[in-house]
């Protein structure tokens, strides 16, 4: 169905759904996002990505998307109609230089018609921001948009790779001492989310409305298999089962930074009647014993294209920031740039770290 080599094509829509049905006959959650890559550029055939929503949808699950917005005004009304639960948006800076810096070539005017196209539509908008350390100076202004929409705004950690590893103490940014400058001055409430499986989060109502949220990622157990072996263990900022990644050509994984310990979703789903047991089997074995914790509480992420139109560098570097990139991924090209250029990990090599202590564990 896709005029590219096999590699690198798209998640099908069959396979999609079927991915899905297995999934939830073994009694897995409704949930299923729909996240990195890009996922507005997949299409199959004459199905587009809001086709995809309703099919879902229509099978029974609870769809989500995460989108980096350059394709959205186009697409938002009928990812609306096509009943998309929540509408994620990759939103790190509101300042159209530093968006093109990010993300290479993108037009923070086209990206900031998406948000209003999509709130105008109706569609319910969360919005993502990685946190670099010497770039939050413009939370305020997300703030008040946050509020005044009763929106969600989640603050990430910059993740760890292999790519990142030399300069990341000088770009990561705990998100403690923003949350005390920036978020707390705004709060009128505190609330601690555990689950059964998954990072704890803490989330901060604004006056006005709207809250932020924060994953603990720093705080995790990794005693248990298989972290307790883990090489990533001491950087690893995810807790093992917050998602089960689906990726196009249907390998299956749980880390980003484990992808040696994948598996074949197109083994399970060719076992026929046998997949969903199948499916439940190998989760047995891979997570300890918690299967019905990973199935109830887990979420089903698809990564529908193996590629991006972005490709997501720290502003005024050449480092890429995106943890896709350890993978078979296909980003566009780049220039790089001169160590000159660098200015944002010198500028932090001369900050001190000595106000951020830990205060919400
Ligand atoms: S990469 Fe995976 S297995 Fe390793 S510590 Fe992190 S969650 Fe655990």
């Amino acid at each position: 169905m896709n005029d590219i080599p096999p590699r690198r094509r798209s998640m099908t829509y069959d396979d999609a759904l079927t991915v899905a049905r297995v999934w939830r006959d073994a009694g897995g959650s409704p949930n299923i996002e729909l996240g990195a890559l890009e996922p507005l550029l997949w299409k199959d055939g004459s199905l587009g990505p809001a086709d995809l929503v309703a099919g879902l949808v229509r099978s029974g699950m609870i769809v989500s998307m995460t989108t980096n917005g350059s394709c959205l005004a186009a697409n938002a009304r009928a990812l609306k109609a096509a009943g998309l639960s929540l509408l994620r948006i990759s939103w790190h800076t509101t300042d159209p230089l530093t968006y093109r810096e990010i993300s290479g070539h993108g037009d923070y005017r086209d990206f900031w018609t998406g948000i209003c196209t999509a709130v105008n539509v109706g569609l319910k908008i969360s919005f993502n921001r990685t946190l670099l350390r010497g770039c939050c100076h413009d939370l305020p202004e997300q703030l008040n948009f946050v509020s005044s929409h009763n929106s969600r705004l989640k603050l990430h950690d910059l993740m760890w790779t292999p790519e990142i590893s030399s300069v990341y103490g000088d770009l990561y940014q705990d998100w403690r001492p923003v949350v005390r400058e920036f978020v707390l001055p705004r709060t009128r409430r505190v609330e601690r989310i555990g689950h059964a499986i998954g990072r704890r989060r803490i989330r901060f109502h604004l006056h006005g409305g709207g809250h932020v949220e924060v994953k603990i990622g720093d705080a995790v157990n990794r005693n248990g298999n298989p972290c307790r072996d883990c090489q990533h263990r001491g950087v690893c900022l995810e807790e093992f089962g917050d998602y089960l990644r689906v990726e196009p050509e249907l390998n299956g994984y749980f880390c980003y930074l484990r992808r040696d310990m994948r598996f074949s979703w197109r083994e399970i789903i060719d076992a026929g009647p046998c997949a969903s047991a199948n499916l439940k089997r190998l989760l047995h074995s891979l997570t300890d014993g918690r299967t019905d914790a990973l199935l109830r509480g887990g979420a089903l992420r698809y990564i529908l294209v193996p590629f991006c139109n972005y490709n997501c560098f720290v502003p005024g570097t050449s480092i890429s920031w995106c943890h896709k990139t350890s993978g078979d991924f296909t980003f566009p090209g780049r220039p790089r740039r001169t160590d000159s250029h660098q200015h944002l990990i010198v500028l932090n090599q001369e900050r001190s770290r000595s106000d951020e202590q830990p205060h919400y564990r």
